[in-house]
């Protein structure tokens, strides 16, 4: 759903963070929209008992520099609550593999779900915590004295903020932070499939009440999440189909078994005469005891001299054992750049390869059989 951004050149706590295109038009667009609202916040930042000068603040250029601190705030504070569930996650053992800012907020992209029950619902919880202590800080900065109008006012403004972030976090609808917690306690009552069930049909309630709503007072922003909430909760579903499906099985099953390999010395022209009888969207590369080297993709022999040889076409390919967790070879698969992993046996002799294509046959043969045959 997110594509890939341009990276921050820091690390927070090691964790990369990733800026989507998207963010670049939704910064200003804050900016402007929290310039334009200066007098009326002031008003309301009056009716919580801090009393500031709006004239000043809406003088000249002002506004709109108050509005680009409040929107750079914003984002930090959306930073720094996705930091809140990388942490607390890795607590758990659990790798953040990048958090992204994009024109909906923040999403921390885990390396898996942690695999103790109600895991799921700390590290979830872990976020609007984060922001709430977060919104209680800054509550207590505004209270220093001698802080300038301008300071006061983005300060504050970043305070309210954090409690809203907090707050509609915890709606109980997935992806949100409390339909995650929602579904980790369903879990314990109902497993893991039924509880992703239950709570997806919440998050369906949630997503149409907020739609609804963000339809009649015209806040397009609301009618974007609601849509956005639908169909995470849906893909939520899948995800844990699917989970419940690799659980327990090996790669083994679902490999494409006795690939045909070649050796170092194989040149593009013997290569294409053997993609001309015996079609393969790739070819191993293995040594003289069967070890594999790497991979010749048919894509690979486009417009190449026949005679150049196996060794200078491969490409590196990443290993998996033949019996290790289905579950995490498909997490590999999704993130090695040769798109196949090398099925291997204990003795590290090419036994298979794994593709994204044997793991949907796959998943269509278990569904088609019904999925009990274990
Ligand atoms: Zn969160």
């Amino acid at each position: 759903m997110i594509g890939r951004g341009w990276r921050l050149p820091f690390r927070p706590f090691g964790v990369p963070i990733e800026l989507d295109p998207s963010f670049a038009l939704v910064l200003p667009l804050f900016a402007w929209l929290i310039g334009s609202q200066v007098a009326a916040y002031a008003e309301l930042l009056g009716s919580l008992g801090l009393e500031l000068d709006p004239e000043p603040l809406t003088r000249g250029a002002t506004p709109w520099l108050l509005g680009l601190a409040g929107a750079l705030g914003l984002f930090t504070s959306v930073l720094v609550h996705e930091l809140g569930h990388a942490l607390v996650a890795r607590l758990y053992g659990v790798k953040t593999l990048r958090i992204t800012l994009w024109f909906l907020g923040g999403v921390a992209q885990l390396d898996d779900l942690p695999k103790r029950r109600g895991a799921e619902a700390v590290v979830a919880i872990a976020g609007p915590i984060t922001s709430a202590l977060l919104s209680l800080g800054l509550a207590a900065l505004v209270r220093l004295e001698g802080l300038a109008d301008g300071a006061a006012f983005v300060v504050s403004y970043l305070a309210i903020t954090n409690a809203g972030l907090a707050l509609f976090n915890l709606l109980p609808a997935l992806p949100l932070d409390g339909g995650r917690v929602l579904r980790s306690l369903l879990v314990f009552a109902l497993g893991e499939e039924r509880a992703t069930a239950v709570a997806s049909g919440i998050s369906r309630a949630v997503a149409v009440l907020l739609g609804v709503y963000g339809f009649l007072t015209f806040q397009v922003f609301l009618l974007a999440i609601a849509f956005f909430i639908d169909a995470a909760g849906r893909a939520e579903v899948t995800a844990a189909r699917a989970r419940r499906a690799f659980a327990g099985r090996r790669v083994r099953e679902a490999m494409t078994p006795e690939p045909i390999a070649v050796d170092l010395a194989w040149t593009a022209g013997q290569l294409r005469r053997l993609s001309s009888f015996r079609s393969h969207a790739a070819y191993p590369v293995t040594s003289v005891d069967g070890a594999p080297l790497g991979v010749v993709r048919a894509v690979d022999l486009d417009g190449v001299d026949d005679a150049t040889s196996a060794a200078d076409l491969m490409r590196p390919v990443e290993a998996v054992r033949a019996d290790a967790d289905l579950d995490d070879a498909v997490r590999q698969l999704a993130s090695t750049a040769a798109g196949r992993l090398a099925v291997v046996d204990p003795e590290g002799r090419l036994v298979g390869l794994l593709t994204k294509t044997d793991v949907v046959r796959w998943l269509q043969e278990t569904a088609r059989d019904g999925g009990a045959t274990r």
